[in-house]
């Protein structure tokens, strides 16, 4: 078989392309079991983070300024907000968020993007 015909060769290349994907898939499924899809493990966002004050994050929803959000409802936190990456529902702990990538938020935590799942 020569150098050309192994260029041209359609079913070399839909091999490759195989070969390709399945490497890519061996990447991801080996990725390290400490860099977890729900980012728990990410530093807790700050609430002087200078995005997490334009939004009015705290950690603990009762301490939410209640006259500049009037939105905020008793019952909205993270744990319940579809920007949440941690488990559905989840009371306590720390999990990433959508809005604030690299950084983690309270379970119990809330900002003005809150947005309840449905
Ligand atoms: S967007 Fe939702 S999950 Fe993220 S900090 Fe705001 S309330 Fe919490």
């Amino acid at each position: 078989m020569s150098d050309s015909k192994n260029r041209t060769d359609p079913s070399r290349r839909a091999f490759l392309a195989t070969a390709a994907v399945a490497a890519s898939a061996a990447v991801v499924g080996l990725r390290p079991r400490t860099a977890s899809a729900a980012g728990e493990k990410l530093p807790h966002l700050s609430e002087s983070d200078p995005l997490a004050k334009s939004l009015g994050y705290v950690a603990h929803a009762a301490k939410v300024d209640r006259a500049k959000y009037p939105t905020f409802k008793p019952g909205d936190r993270c744990g319940v907000c579809r920007f949440f990456l941690g488990t559905p529902g989840q009371k306590s702990g720390y999990a990433g968020c959508q809005i604030y990538a690299g950084y983690s938020v309270n379970a119990d935590g809330w900002c003005a993007s809150f947005n309840a799942r449905s």
